[in-house]
């Protein structure tokens, strides 16, 4: 295991979910799973840079909670790329007003409690059309091109909770 971890792409149809929900692309930002780089950041599970999720457990725990990728990718997204978020700045936030109430973590939990609902809605429409062994009946050479580890197919167990209110 290296300290950075493993590049792991993003499954396609979550990436189109997040494109529509951001109005974006996604594509260009790396994420790392199993990263030692993450717990250099004490207990934190997740931690971004520019263009990087940086994971401590499995990418596949990762793609599984809608909640967390937008809280994660309106970090790389919102505030990475238009630069409002920097360690500095970010440290400084840290430093006045702790972790939780910080204005980058207020603003990214706030994106992803506005947005949660839809993303679910999207992705379980999506694995819906996704056989029962999780593989694509349409358009394969398409979805599977830019694959490469054989764990990243839309999970079928995805929308888990039904008709109740169970969240992640
Ligand atoms: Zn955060």
């Amino acid at each position: 295991m290296t300290l950075v971890g493993r590049v792991v792409q993003l499954p396609e149809a979550v990436g189109q979910a997040l494109e529509h929900l951001f109005g974006r692309r996604v594509d260009h930002v790396r994420i790392i799973e199993h990263s030692l780089f993450v717990r250099l950041h004490g207990r934190a599970v997740v931690t971004t840079r520019r263009r990087c999720i940086y994971l401590r457990s499995s990418a596949a725990d990762f793609f599984d909670n809608p909640w967390l990728m937008l809280h994660e990718y309106w970090h790389v997204i919102g505030q990475w790329e238009s630069r409002t978020l920097t360690v500095r700045n970010y440290l400084a936030e840290c430093v006045r007003r702790g972790y939780w109430n910080n204005r980058f973590e207020v603003e990214a939990r706030a994106f992803a409690d506005a947005h949660v609902h839809q993303l679910r809605a999207m992705l379980s429409r999506q694995a819906a059309a996704v056989g029962p062994a999780g593989v694509l009946n349409s358009a394969p050479a398409a979805s599977t091109a830019a694959g490469t580890g054989p764990a990243l197919a839309v999970n079928p167990t995805a929308p888990r909770g039904g008709t109740g209110g169970q969240r992640s």
